[in-house]
């Protein structure tokens, strides 16, 4: 016997709708790239996202056709978000920081068919226009009056006429929610990118999920600062979590560094904001520089790598500003758990609290996970057994775009597919996820593991080093012996002596690393993380101090 229930597909467009009818006058604010401020209202937004999607069904597209977009967080992107998908075409965010030629590549892949941009990407639009084979349509996100002259992109459209030549009582189209939403590349650090692509069913359930108490907490209370872009995995979902709870937006624009995000978080009183550590170091940086306090925000969201400790410190008892640690990656939409306090856990001392809060945290419903051994034995939680992550749920992938790469689930003795996520882990008796590692910047030393994430977090932790990155070098007897590259914070000294000896007490003896590299810069990557494999490639050469010899 079936429910009674009424069955409605969960589609994208009724999470604008329901912002529209219910939180109209909720707010979106946007820093442009122009530079002013630009603010409007749902109301407003759903009513230029009907625009645009009545404006693709005026160009040749087909139900599924890929519209990709070149462009920061901001309104115009975030009614692509709604007007794209909500049509039954497939936005496919791009990341502008990736390499041209990468660009290109996953344009052609995607097949993507009409490229929307903000005019600061022109010169990267003009770079790979040449190389891109199906794109047929090229709209520039601003005003006719802001469109380039001499673009040297023939027929290149402007956003505003565009769209505001249609009307906004277009209905959105009822369709299957398996239907393909949106796609996201990986940044394939080795080989070509893979794409997870996303459903309406998917994004929508991974919307409903982030805004639970136990994972962002979002309501139509908060205004929350999505800094993470909306090319790195749907900034984390927050477009749409947004939309369903009627949360007032803020969208930082192209300018992410400390000071520009500091005073939009002041004049908007922003009390959400979620990003990469990266960004979150520059804003810390600028706050204790000049000495200035948080007056509204509560809580931040830090993923996409792990927050060190040092950072969740400062936040909590300098700033009085939550932090919850999250872990995720593109394949999983991309949450897959949120660090936040069990009720037995309120009694417990502050230190106590704050070695939980360190960890990646609880599954969130509708993601399971398991950590296993090398022949897909489950192993226990006991925060002990480290394995390799695998996680299934209706927001993971099943399979990448075309298939790239083939099947890329394991079976368990049920039949069920898992996905293998590439990282090493432990889960404790409460449910907590603990990353020791990506499976492939672990470092092998003698046959023990020794987290990099560790050894960084430890020297991130000296008052004197703003950032660190730890690797594995050869070893002719250890096979594998870690060392740490780290940046100095201005007018400090800190010596290699000095560190080493800091770590001391901090983690097994075996483990301290076997070498300090002052750098100026560590490298990082599109999406705000330490480019592990560019720092092996720099190190390739290097010789241990004391090669051969027992650390
Ligand atoms: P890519 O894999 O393409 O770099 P993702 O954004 O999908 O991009 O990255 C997912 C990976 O990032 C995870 O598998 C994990 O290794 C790492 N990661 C994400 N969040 C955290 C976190 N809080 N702590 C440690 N690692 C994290």
């Amino acid at each position: 016997m079936n429910g009674l229930m009424q069955s409605q597909p969960l589609l994208i467009s009724s999470l604008i709708e329901f912002a529209e009818r219910h939180h109209g006058d909720a707010e979106i604010v946007s820093r442009r790239v122009e530079g002013d401020i630009y603010r409007y209202t749902y109301r407003d937004s759903a009513s230029r996202a009907r625009q645009v999607a009545a404006a693709l069904d005026a160009m040749d597209l087909v139900f599924s056709d890929r519209v990709a977009t070149l462009a920061w967080n901001g309104y115009r992107h975030f009614e692509l978000y709604y007007g794209v998908s909500g049509s039954g075409r497939v936005l496919h965010t791009i990341n502008p920081r990736l390499h041209p030629d990468q660009i290109a590549w996953m344009a052609n892949h995607a097949e993507d068919q009409v490229l929307c941009f903000d005019l600061t990407f022109l010169p990267l639009v003009q770079a790979i226009r040449a190389k891109c084979n199906t794109i047929r349509h090229y709209i520039a996100l601003c005003d006719e009056d802001k469109l380039p002259k001499d673009s040297g992109i023939p027929g290149l459209i402007a956003y505003e006429s565009w769209m505001g030549a249609h009307s906004g009582n277009y209905a959105w189209p009822s369709f299957d929610e398996n239907s393909a939403s949106s796609m996201c590349y990986t940044s394939g650090t080795t080989g070509n990118p893979k794409a997870a692509m996303y459903s309406h069913r998917s994004t929508t359930l991974h919307a409903y999920a982030a805004a639970l108490p136990d994972v962002m907490g979002l309501s139509a209370r908060d205004a929350i600062l999505p800094v993470v872009p909306m090319f790195h995995v749907n900034a984390w979902g927050l477009p749409y979590s947004a939309a369903l709870t009627g949360a007032k937006v803020v969208f930082p624009g192209p300018a992410l560094d400390g000071k520009s995000v500091f005073e939009l978080i002041e004049a908007e009183k922003v009390s959400f904001a979620a990003g990469v550590p990266t960004v979150w170091q520059m804003l810390l940086g600028h706050a204790q520089a000049h000495g200035l306090k948080f007056s509204t925000l509560r809580r931040t969201v830090i993923g996409g790598s792990a927050c060190p400790p040092a950072m969740i410190h400062a936040f909590q008892e300098q700033y009085g500003v939550e932090v919850l640690h999250a872990w995720g990656m593109t394949e999983m939409s991309p949450l897959g758990t949120l660090c936040t306090l069990k009720n037995k856990h309120l009694t417990q001392s502050a230190e106590a609290q704050t070695a939980i809060r360190m960890k990646q945290g609880r599954a969130i419903f509708g993601v399971d996970m398991k950590i296993v051994d090398g022949n897909n034995e489950e192993l226990p939680w006991d925060g002990e057994a480290y394995g390799d992550l695998l996680v299934r749920g209706p927001w993971v992938v099943k399979e990448y775009f075309k298939s790239e790469g083939g099947d890329p689930l394991v079976a368990d003795s049920q039949g069920r597919g898992w996905f293998p996520t590439g990282d090493v882990a432990t889960i404790d008796a409460d449910g907590y996820l603990q990353i020791t590692d990506r499976s492939k910047d672990v470092i092998k030393s003698g046959g023990e593991w020794i987290s990099s994430i560790d050894i960084e977090n430890i020297a991130i932790a000296h008052p004197d080093i703003a950032m660190a990155a730890c690797v594995g070098v050869f070893h002719s007897k250890w096979d594998e012996r870690p060392i740490v590259a780290v940046v100095r914070k201005p007018n400090t000294e800190v010596s290699r002596e000095e560190l080493l000896k800091f770590y001391e007490g901090k983690t097994a003896k075996w483990q301290i690393p076997d070498d300090v590299i002052f750098v100026e810069a560590i490298p990082i990557g599109p999406t705000g993380k330490v480019l592990k494999a560019k720092l092996r490639d720099q190190f390739k050469d290097y010789r241990l101090p004391i090669v051969g010899q027992k650390p």
